[in-house]
């Protein structure tokens, strides 16, 4: 049998919540082994390449800084300044209404700063690698967990036993540690599939994120820097299932020749520059944010459509929450009162949170045309009102969850 290895943290899963994990639990000076079954992929090109963009928003970016990794990854964030909702429920795809939601109105930064996925898990893996508290064994998962009041002990994949204060759980939607917790979890299926990809457009974003919404869910373009001189965008685009497949396996001229349609020509012809990768669209809460030396962060906690670039951000929120209640009490880590005190902080918030998203994702669904006037006259009205206008624009944010 190996030898018992000791450390502050062990977390489970290292997709971009758990390396963000890894990076801030290390910086703050916790020993922290981080373990993956699927190591990183790092290049936009590589088969299986995450080509989702995040966009983090100010909260998050304030978190970023807070944990030193906001150096490393702004040289390549593209800032996101406006949001533009476009009504195209019509009887065809012609935009019939547009509002603009300007940062400006609410302060002096941009909403947000837009990230390709493979990209930050490529500067996430750097950072950690100037982090000799943190061990990343990338290729290994975790195979059992025990727990007890003082610890818990975790068994990794390769036979590796590990004696930790704390686990954290960012083993993403079907959470190993959550399973091995007993927490239980409350799923709502949409029918629903999201397209990611990347285009590039003739006519410039000027940093502009425009959600298009007609029937099936949003298609939303968030601004790229350009590809090879041309503006470019990333661009998710929710439809149901069986129209999401077969939107997916169309030849790229007649999938240009639709995703153009449908995104009303705002920007010109679309042409596609990356793979095509689907989604499927869910909303996902667990019953606890803890359980005895477990906390589960992110995906393994909470899943949610996207729309307005809310899924990372709640999680980057979790590691702030986690983080500041860890640097409170550093003894403490990981004991009842500290996991405690973190589902309170965050169970509440999250819950109202994907309530909210359930709520516009069915609003952006619905097909019959009735729903879909009804669905522009609400969004003429809601923009209409300056002080309303306002509040949802800091709702989006996240208002709530800024860390200091
Ligand atoms: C199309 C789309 C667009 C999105 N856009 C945005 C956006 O603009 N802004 C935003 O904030 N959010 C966005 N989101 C949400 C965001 O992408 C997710 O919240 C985030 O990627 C999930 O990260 P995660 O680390 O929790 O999960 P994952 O990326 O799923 O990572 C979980 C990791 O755990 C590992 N794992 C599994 N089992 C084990 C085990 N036994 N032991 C150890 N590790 C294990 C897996 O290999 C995986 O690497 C979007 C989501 C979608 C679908």
């Amino acid at each position: 049998m190996s030898d018992l290895i000791d450390t502050d943290i062990l977390v489970s899963g290292g997709g971009v919540a758990g390396l963000t994990a890894a990076v801030a639990f290390g910086q703050a000076g916790f020993n922290v082994i981080c373990v993956d079954p699927a190591a990183p992929i790092m290049t936009r090109e590589a088969a299986g390449a995450d080509l989702r963009t995040t966009a983090f928003l100010q909260p998050a970016r304030a978190f970023l800084e807070r944990i030193g990794l906001w150096g490393r990854l702004a040289p390549y964030a593209t800032p996101l300044q406006v949001m533009r909702i476009v009504d195209a429920g019509g009887e065809t795809t012609e935009p019939r209404a547009s509002h603009d939601f300007d940062a400006a109105d609410i302060g002096e930064l941009p909403f947000g700063w837009n990230l390709p996925n493979w990209l930050l898990r490529r500067e996430m893996v750097a950072a950690i690698g100037d982090l000799p508290n943190v061990d990343f064994r990338p290729g290994t998962g975790t195979a059992q967990v025990l727990t007890r009041q003082a610890e818990a002990r975790v068994t990794l994949s390769d036979g590796a036993r590990i004696r930790a204060r704390l686990i954290i759980g960012a083993d993403g939607r079907d959470s190993f540690v959550r399973k091995a917790a007993n927490i239980p979890v409350k799923t709502t299926r949409y029918g629903q599939k999201a397209l990611a990809f990347a285009v590039s457009h003739a006519i410039p974003h000027n940093n502009v994120s425009t959600e298009i919404h007609r029937t099936g869910g949003p298609f939303t373009l968030v601004p790229l820097p350009d590809h090879e001189g041309r503006p470019s965008s990333a661009v998710v685009w929710m439809e149901r299932g069986p129209e999401a497949q077969r939107l997916t396996d169309l030849e790229v001229t007649d999938f240009e020749g639709e995703m153009s349609e449908r995104s009303g020509y705002l920007f010109g012809p679309l042409t596609l520059i990356s793979r095509r990768t689907i989604w499927p669209i869910i909303s996902q809460t667990a019953g606890r944010m803890s359980a005895e030396r477990i906390a589960l962060v992110a995906e393994a906690a909470h899943v949610l459509p996207p729309i307005g670039a809310q899924g990372l951000n709640m999680s980057l929120a979790d590691l702030g929450t986690l983080l500041d209640l860890a640097e409170l009490d550093r003894d403490g880590l990981g004991n009842h009162k500290m996991l405690t005190a973190y589902h309170r902080a965050r169970h509440a918030e999250i819950l109202a949170r994907v309530v909210g998203i359930d709520a516009l994702n069915r609003a952006s669904m619905v097909d019959a045309q009735v729903l879909r006037d009804l669905r522009m006259r609400a969004l003429n009205a809601f923009y209409g009102v300056a002080p309303v206008r306002r509040a949802l624009m800091r709702a989006g944010l996240g208002a709530r969850d800024i860390q200091k």
